[in-house]
């Protein structure tokens, strides 16, 4: 059983640790920050052996060094096409790569869009997704490298896992994602049922992550592209559903909710 430990760094980030407790491996998703990152292992008085990047951006990747020199036979693991970007990477990885930590293992999953090089990272026997800056709860991140068309593929590849996949994610924005997603959804009852659900959770200071593909799939207008509900809220009927994700994700940049 893998055990999943989540907490803020910076901001909004989620720093994450991975443990197999069976062979006391332990991985970091993505480095926003080293203290808090540092902190968790220590209060769970477990051991940093890898670190999985999922992108090349600053508050995902400014903590290696310190967690390196603090661990220094840590293994960075991260995308093959972002090495450039990377400096700490000691392992490069691409599609169809499969990453052990410990006795479990991850599929890499390409997801380009948010950047070029963007991976996931999914341990498909556990039921976890990694997800970074690509699928949000119910939102996406922002497509800076590429055109919405390649990130509308990468959101949609990872909608396509199993309905039970546990989804960990880089941020902590599902409150203002889910005032967007009323927006262009707002008939939908189980959007309604999980937004007064994510009031509560945040008016109490608590995580809305991990979520659920099948939730996503009910919820997350991005992943809803082709739905007949959202295209009409957009005035978009029948349209191509990558062109109404690239109107969704356009009205996103702009909403202020
Ligand atoms: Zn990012």
């Amino acid at each position: 059983m893998l055990e999943i430990h989540q907490f803020l760094c910076l901001t909004d980030n989620f720093g994450v640790l991975v443990h197999d407790p069976v062979s006391g491996a332990t991985a970091a998703i993505d480095a926003p920050e080293a203290a808090p990152i540092l902190k968790a292992l220590a209060d769970k008085t477990w051991q940093l052996t890898d670190i999985l990047v999922t992108h090349h951006h600053a508050d995902h990747t400014q903590g290696i060094p310190e967690l390196k020199a603090a661990f220094p036979n840590v293994r960075v693991v991260g995308p093959a096409q972002e090495a450039a970007q990377i400096h700490t990477l000691d392992e490069t990885v691409k599609e169809g790569d499969v990453v052990r930590v410990g006795g479990h293992a991850a599929k890499v999953i390409e997801v380009p869009g948010h950047t070029l090089g963007h991976i996931a990272y999914w341990f498909d026997k556990d039921s976890v997704l990694f997800s970074g800056d690509t699928l949000f709860a119910l939102g996406c991140g922002r497509s800076f490298e590429a055109p919405s068309e390649v990130l509308y593929r990468s959101v949609m590849k990872l909608g396509t896992l199993p309905a039970a996949t546990q989804i960990y994610c880089g941020h902590e924005y599902t409150l203002s994602n889910g005032r967007f997603a009323l927006s262009v959804d707002p008939t939908n009852e189980k959007l309604k049922k999980r937004m007064a659900e994510i009031e509560e959770l945040r008016a109490a200071n608590r995580f809305t992550l991990p979520t659920r593909m099948d939730l996503e799939r009910a919820t997350n207008p991005f992943l809803r592209a082709d739905d007949p509900d959202v295209q009409a809220a957009l005035g978009l009927a029948g349209a191509d559903p990558a062109k109404v994700f690239a109107e969704l994700r356009e009205r996103k940049n702009h909403f202020r909710g």
